[in-house]
């Protein structure tokens, strides 16, 4: 880990003199913190594409909502570990969700060497049922274990799964546990927070009654609107965005669901093998 022989400043010992009062203490070098940055980093398992988002790299425009998205996430990185509620964004895609919620794990990785992970929801059910032993209805890699003890979780893009029983559980599993344990968490969606139950686009109904309730406690709900950035066939500035934000119609988002987004439930029980077909397609 200390590859870093040619430190002049510790000679790759991690540890430097510290030459205040003659006496013979040492303190962590600056080259250590930088490689346990880079590894918290790479053990985050954030995307490639996403690698590089950071809140400066954030384009803001003015739009309210937007903006008060990005001074919350700021706040949350800046007061962590020590914050009540994690935070759930959510808004159409491609308005850079998903830039937030990992520009708000990089602050808090770097900034105070936290351990983080990301991932993307059903990557994540994919990767617990690809492993799962239903006979001992345990998963076998450990990938339920890093995720409700991370210190802080990103689970991207919830309420895209199809939501079968298995998948109700394993959620309610991970989510509770971290809650209990008061571990934060960031997630997104982009499901719309509605209190119409008939309306299958929403999120209640997305991620079911249980969850959802747990969610309210658990985050502080935060919804904007946007252009989406992949309209775009350049990347486009704050003017590019603000002149697209003015022409674009307000109000709910576009309805997407045609068949009903909650299997039926079976008689009440776990339902196994999961029959959702191939998770993340
Ligand atoms: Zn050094």
């Amino acid at each position: 880990m200390l590859g870093a022989m040619e430190c002049a400043e510790c000679g790759g010992t991690g540890w430097r003199q510290r030459g205040d009062d003659g006496q013979r203490r040492v303190e962590r070098c600056g080259c250590w913190r930088r490689q346990m940055e880079q590894t918290l980093l790479a053990e985050a398992g954030i995307p490639p594409r996403y690698q590089k988002c950071s809140f400066s790299s954030f384009i803001t425009y003015p739009n309210e909502k937007l903006r008060r998205v990005l001074a919350k996430a700021r706040e949350f990185a800046a007061d962590f570990p020590v914050v009540e509620k994690g935070l759930l964004l959510i808004g159409r895609p491609g308005i850079g969700k998903t830039h937030l919620a990992v520009a708000t794990l990089r602050e808090v990785v770097i900034g105070k060497g936290a351990r983080a992970l990301y991932f993307d929801t059903r990557t994540l059910l994919s990767t617990i049922r690809s492993t799962f032993n239903p006979v001992t209805r345990t998963s076998e890699a450990d990938v339920l274990g890093r995720v409700m003890a991370a210190e802080l979780l990103v689970l991207d893009d919830l309420g895209a799964e199809r939501t079968t029983d298995w998948v109700a559980d394993t959620m309610n599993l991970i989510v509770n546990t971290r809650y209990n344990d008061r571990r934060p968490t960031i997630f997104t969606s982009n499901y719309e927070d509605t209190d119409d139950e008939s309306d299958l686009d929403s999120l209640r109904v997305r991620v079911g009654f249980r969850m959802h309730s747990r969610l309210r406690e658990m985050c502080e709900f935060l919804q904007y609107d946007g252009p989406d950035f992949r309209e775009f066939d350049f990347r486009p500035g704050a003017d590019d965005l603000l002149q697209r934000w003015r022409g674009q119609p307000r109000g709910k988002l576009p309805r997407r669901t045609r068949a009903p987004a909650r299997a039926q439930l079976q008689d009440g029980r776990l339902e196994l093998p999961w029959e959702g077909g191939k998770a993340g397609g």
